[in-house]
């Protein structure tokens, strides 16, 4: 049965991760569209310890929000996401609230993804 669109227009105003997704569109940089996911806010959920969240791992996390939350807001109104592909999460500044996109997305091959994000591979 076919499924009716629920994407809006204008795309999500601010990452939600399972409904957003990411694109390169080239000189129009890096942008966050209605997507399945692979775009999430550039943060690192914090939780209670547990054998697979040790100590160690809590106190990363909260660094990395430090380190995160350190960072200037962007002049032109862009946020803070961490982009998935195949190695990791890609830290960018994203537009928000466009419409579809064509470009480059985490379904691309690797090696149109490394070209699109200047990937330096380590
Ligand atoms: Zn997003």
């Amino acid at each position: 049965m076919p499924k009716a669109s629920t994407s809006k227009k204008g795309g999500p105003a601010a990452c939600t991760g399972r409904a957003c997704d990411w694109v390169n569109g080239g000189k129009s940089g890096q942008e966050c569209v209605d997507g399945s996911g692979g775009c999430t806010n550039a943060h690192l959920c914090e939780a209670e310890e547990s054998d697979f969240h040790t100590q160690e791992l809590q106190e990363a996390t909260r660094k990395i929000n430090r380190i995160l939350s350190r960072i200037a807001s962007d002049p032109n109104g862009r946020t803070l996401s961490f982009c998935e592909v195949s190695e990791g999460q890609f830290l960018a500044w994203v537009k928000h609230g466009g419409g579809p996109k064509k470009g480059v997305t985490r379904r691309d091959s690797d090696a149109k993804i490394a070209r699109a994000l200047k990937l330096t591979g380590k």
